[in-house]
């Protein structure tokens, strides 16, 4: 055993029953985003996670080059600053998600490690330069999320919307965006959804009864609901997709109703994906679920109605999100 790390028993109740010893560690976390839904967690190191999250070599050469394109033109990514499980992977393939508005959120998610507090200005040419990253990785479906701005009057939505534009004036890509909810601003929303991506994405991230302690005080799963919809009332060509992290200690009950009200409110696609904590300062994994429960899930939202459903340990909101949107 890592010696910074300690058991902690946890008996263990949702979408089943069973008793797990997870380890906890303390020292320094790693993070995790909005948009990844959970990171790759310090204690991976210790070897004591279940077998099926542990990863393979990435296929693919490319990890260097993408790492220095970013550098080289001074992007974010949710993949770098969640510490994204699929992160070499997803780089090895010339792919990554790029996060615009800074790198510094003005929410305290309990599950999200990414910087939080006085965030920077913003840059008025960081929609040409994540236009160029896309044209330079050859990307084929572009994904912008960002950190949340309720620091800003209108919460970021024009520069998302000027980044779409930029993306697309450069490239013939399809555009995802993964917005924050624009809670304080609620007419960003409709901004973003002028600019017209091929899929809007919000993440419900868990069920209603832990939304406020995962999710913060600011956010509002009535309203995450009713931004779905709005999408689809503004623009009805829009793909409107939402993910979930399971493992929060949510029961199956709630997992189902969530996913019911998600349909209800038009939502088109569905990721599911293992919650990892970034470090001890957050939120604790309740329970590791098993690759065939995932895919049972997966099935049982496909009958719900879900158009395309992503649902696995290592599945975040932008993982092979091409392929979702493409296929
Ligand atoms: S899954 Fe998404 S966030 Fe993670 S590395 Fe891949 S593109 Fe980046």
């Amino acid at each position: 055993m890592n010696a910074a790390a300690v058991l902690l028993q946890s008996t263990l109740n949702i979408c089943g029953s069973m008793t797990f010893d997870l380890p906890v560690v303390s020292g320094e976390p790693s993070s995790g985003t909005c948009g990844v839904g959970g990171a790759t967690p310090s204690f991976q190191r210790s070897g004591r996670l279940p077998a099926w999250l542990r990863h393979d070599l990435p296929k693919g050469d490319f990890n260097q080059f993408t790492a220095g394109l970013l550098e080289e033109l001074r992007l974010e990514t949710v993949c770098d600053n969640a510490k994204c499980p699929n992160r070499m992977e997803c780089y090895s393939q010339k792919t990554a998600t790029f996060m615009i508005l800074g790198n510094v959120c003005t929410r305290p998610c309990g599950f999200c490690a990414v910087s939080r507090g006085r965030p920077e200005d913003l840059e008025s040419d960081e929609p040409e330069r994540v236009a160029e990253a896309a044209v330079r990785l050859g990307l084929r479906h572009v994904v912008i999320t960002s950190v949340t701005r309720d620091d800003l009057p209108d919460n970021g939505a024009e520069h998302f919307y000027e980044t779409v534009l930029a993306v697309r004036a450069r490239t013939s890509a399809s555009i995802e965006v993964l917005t924050p909810d624009f809670v304080q601003y609620k007419p960003g929303l409709d901004r973003v959804i002028e600019a017209a991506p091929e899929v809007f994405n919000h993440n419900m991230e868990t069920v209603p009864r832990l939304y406020r302690r995962v999710r913060g005080p600011k956010s509002d799963y009535a309203w995450t609901l009713e931004l779905l919809s709005r999408v689809k009332r503004l623009n009805p060509q829009v793909k409107t997709k939402s993910g979930l992290m399971l493992g929060l200690g949510e029961t199956r009950d709630e997992l189902l109703q969530c996913l019911a009200d998600l349909r209800r409110h038009g939502c088109d696609f569905l990721t599911l994906g293992q919650y990892l904590q970034p470090g001890s300062k957050y939120l604790s994994v309740v329970r590791y679920i098993p690759p065939d429960e995932f895919d049972e899930l997966g099935e049982i939202a496909k009958k719900m109605g879900f158009e395309k459903v992503a649902s696995g340990p290592f599945v975040r909101s932008s993982y092979h999100a091409r392929d979702m949107a493409e296929s």
